[in-house]
């Protein structure tokens, strides 16, 4: 709601600590205190995260395999609209045990999260540094932009080879002004899914994808 408020007022693009709380306040926005965030879980990792002197993605298989019991990773999502308009968005708690005023890659336009209808719509999950690092969700529009490649070839080229080159992990969602979708990882696993309309959704978490039912409406 208040990445919301911040668009509709229309001023501003990215707002960040005491100002954007009084912000939402000023647009009559829910106020919750900090502790409605910390549940026993996320305390869990952090105490885990802790005693391995680690920072840490919490859905990252570097340490070990997936665990199907843990996915409190980013939510992004990317759609393209009926009338050709692209929109990307991204939600995350960011990484486990990171220093407190760390920003990652998550809210911040270019890194891990642009759309913009002449090419692509992208949002990114993983290691936040080596994504702000490469701007890799702009970077893939731009392959596409200035370079002339198609959604697949550019989001591949970003994944497995620009973030790579800094030590990047993980992957991301992007869709084009076509309605071509790309959804690449360096990891094991990534948690994703895909509407159409009329087509009933996929989902996916390794390599191969498997059919789902349509919701009951
Ligand atoms: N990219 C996020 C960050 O670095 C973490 C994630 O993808 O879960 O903050």
């Amino acid at each position: 709601r208040a990445a919301r408020a911040v668009m509709e007022a229309g001023e501003h693009v990215l707002m960040a600590g005491a100002g954007a709380e009084a912000f939402a306040r000023q647009h009559g926005l829910e106020m919750v205190e900090p502790d409605f965030f910390s549940t026993e879980a996320r305390r869990d990792q952090l105490r885990r995260a802790l005693a391995a002197g680690q920072v840490a993605l919490d859905h990252d298989t570097a340490s070990g395999p997936l665990d199907e019991t843990r996915k409190f990773g980013t939510v992004g999502a990317v759609a393209l609209d009926r009338d050709g308009h692209l929109a990307a968005l991204t939600s995350t708690g960011g990484m486990t045990n990171k220093r407190p005023g760390r920003i990652g890659d998550s809210p911040l336009i270019g890194a891990g999260t642009y759309a913009d209808d002449r090419t692509a719509a992208v949002s990114c999950t993983g290691t936040g540094e080596a994504f702000i690092r490469v701007a890799a969700a702009h970077d893939v529009c731009a392959r596409m932009a200035y370079g002339g490649q198609d959604l697949a070839a550019a989001a591949r080229a970003v994944v497995e080879d620009a973030l790579p080159a800094v030590g990047g992990r993980g992957g991301l969602i992007a869709v084009d002004a076509r309605g071509r979708v790309a959804m690449p990882f360096n990891t094991e696993g990534m948690y994703r899914g895909l509407v159409r309309p009329g087509d009933a959704p996929t989902t996916a978490i390794f390599g191969a994808s498997r059919r789902v039912p349509a919701p009951a409406r």
